[in-house]
């Protein structure tokens, strides 16, 4: 044997990183499941259910294939290759290049050699590059130039279609009573069994665990939601918990599947003339653009990027976010009862509700971003610090987005049936009934004022305040409802 391969639980996959030129004869491949990595935060069950048995079935795939597979339980990562470096003396370890600063560290002060890290289809270097000469770090502007880069729905110089987005398009309320396509449900082996047993869980069957199950999870979205995807992506309905979203970033983050083999069929799809352009485009927009843009941006911003509290949030954790039985608030109890059921909502829950109620109501960025980190299936290190930290509560001062995503009731109630069912009402920002994300949105824009009105993007808006007449009784109920939310009243 020539060396020892480490495969984080995050690089499942035979084609890419350091798995791609093994050679059973001379590779022996070690996994390191840590203690810290299961007790050390308060995991959603599913989601460790996930990784774990993912990485098993993983590394069974790879004994089938003939490889030496060294798959062991330690109190942390390094303890583990410490063990396997006993049983392997004098091996050098490889491993494709971790996907969080922590991890790297941890890596090469114990000695591992990096391989270049091709989850992704941007280089970290050119990523950088990029960054590095840009004025604003404008999510739009990289995109276009990886559609022109890696020659994605592009005619020549020219955006296929026309345009370089479809945003407006892409914005449909849901319609009345919605029940879209099913989606496929997995069942469970021996090894996702004995994984839910030795966490105590009774998994969903929601998320699969092996290649061939993410494979035929690629294929549902493409032949049965893949053409209604866009216009319907910003939408949220309680009659749907999915809508026409592909449920594939899990994988992706996993790496049971590689971004080119979403590219790829869905490329396919769209030339056959059956998927319009504003889905083919919303799709390829969150592949090329929006994951790689974010992986890009965690590491050009630094390992202190995540400590960051420009507003100076310091509010504890609301209680609702941990138990929604704390709240009257239909689209929070709605979100975060699905979040417990399948450790997943789409991305707009995830930022205009669930980011939108921690930016306004003030809480503190470093806790919330632990509690999105704690509880969806997707939620890499790598994913939620830029997500949360720059466009979910604003906390970076700007450098990421250039205003804060900060919505009242209005937007929820157009994008969702939630406030239906609800016992505030959308319209009203004073009065026991009023919706608490509409006062608490006028609250935020006031608290901030002096600082935004020197934003050109938030100058009207917090102009907006100069017409509300009753902003003293608003500042009022705006109190009354954050100590309410603490409370769980409200
Ligand atoms: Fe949410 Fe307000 Fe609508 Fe109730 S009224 S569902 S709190 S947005």
């Amino acid at each position: 044997m020539k060396r020892i391969i480490y495969i984080p639980f995050d690089h499942l996959h035979r084609n890419y990183g350091a798995l791609k030129d093994a050679n059973p004869k001379e590779d022996v491949i070690a996994f390191v499941e840590s203690a810290r990595m299961i007790t050390g935060r308060a995991w959603h069950k599913e989601r460790l259910f996930f990784l774990i048995s993912s990485a098993r079935h993983f590394a069974k795939s790879l004994e089938d294939e003939g490889f030496t597979v060294e798959y062991i339980k330690a109190p942390t990562t390094i303890d583990g290759l410490d063990e396997i470096n006993k049983k392997y003396k004098k091996l050098p370890i490889v491993c494709a290049e971790p996907s969080s600063f922590r991890a790297f560290n941890d890596l090469k002060t114990h000695g591992v050699t990096f391989i270049d890290n091709d989850f992704f289809l941007t280089p970290r270097a050119l990523f950088n590059q990029w960054a590095s000469e840009q004025k604003s770090y404008l999510m739009e502007n990289f995109y276009r130039k990886q559609r022109t880069r890696l020659n994605i729905l592009m005619e020549g110089k020219d955006p296929v279609g026309g345009a370089w987005n479809f945003d407006k398009e892409n914005r449909l309320p849901p319609p009345k009573k919605y029940d879209g396509p099913k989606y496929l449900e997995h069942t469970r082996d021996e090894i996702d069994k004995q994984v839910a047993k030795e966490l105590g869980h009774t998994p969903t069957t929601t998320w699969a665990t092996t290649r061939k199950g993410a494979l035929a999870q690629l294929k549902n979205f493409i032949d049965n939601h893949f053409a209604d995807f866009g216009p319907l992506e910003d939408a949220m309905t309680t009659d749907n918990w999915a809508l026409h979203h592909s449920l594939l970033s899990p994988y992706l983050n996993n790496g049971l599947l590689h971004p080119t083999e979403l590219i790829h069929a869905a490329m396919k799809a769209f030339k056959t003339g059956k998927v319009p352009i504003e889905s083919a485009e919303g799709f390829i927009r969150q592949v090329i653009g929006w994951r790689e843009y974010v992986n890009g941006m965690y590491w050009f911003l630094g390992a202190d990027y995540r400590n960051n509290n420009q507003l100076s949030a310091t509010g504890p954790l609301l209680p609702l976010f941990r138990d929604p039985s704390t709240t009257k608030m239909n689209c929070m109890k709605q979100t975060v009862s699905d979040i417990n059921d399948r450790a997943w909502v789409h991305h707009i829950p995830r930022l205009m509700l669930l980011s939108n109620l921690a930016l306004i109501t003030g809480t503190n960025p470093q806790e919330f971003l632990d509690w999105m980190r704690e509880v969806f299936i997707d939620a890499s290190e790598w994913v939620m610090v830029p997500n949360v930290i720059g466009m979910g509560v604003h906390a970076d001062g700007g450098q990421m987005m250039t205003k804060p995503y900060a919505a009242g009731g209005a937007y929820i109630s157009r994008m969702s049936n939630y406030c239906k069912g609800c016992a505030y009402n959308p319209k009203l920002r004073v009065g026991d009934d009023a919706c608490p994300f509409t006062t608490l949105y006028w609250d935020f824009l006031d608290r901030h004022k002096e600082a935004f009105a020197k934003n050109h993007r938030m100058s009207q808006q917090v102009f907006g305040l100069k017409r509300l007449s009753d902003l003293p009784e608003l500042k009022q109920r705006a109190q009354e409802l954050l100590e309410g939310l603490q409370k769980g009243t409200i």
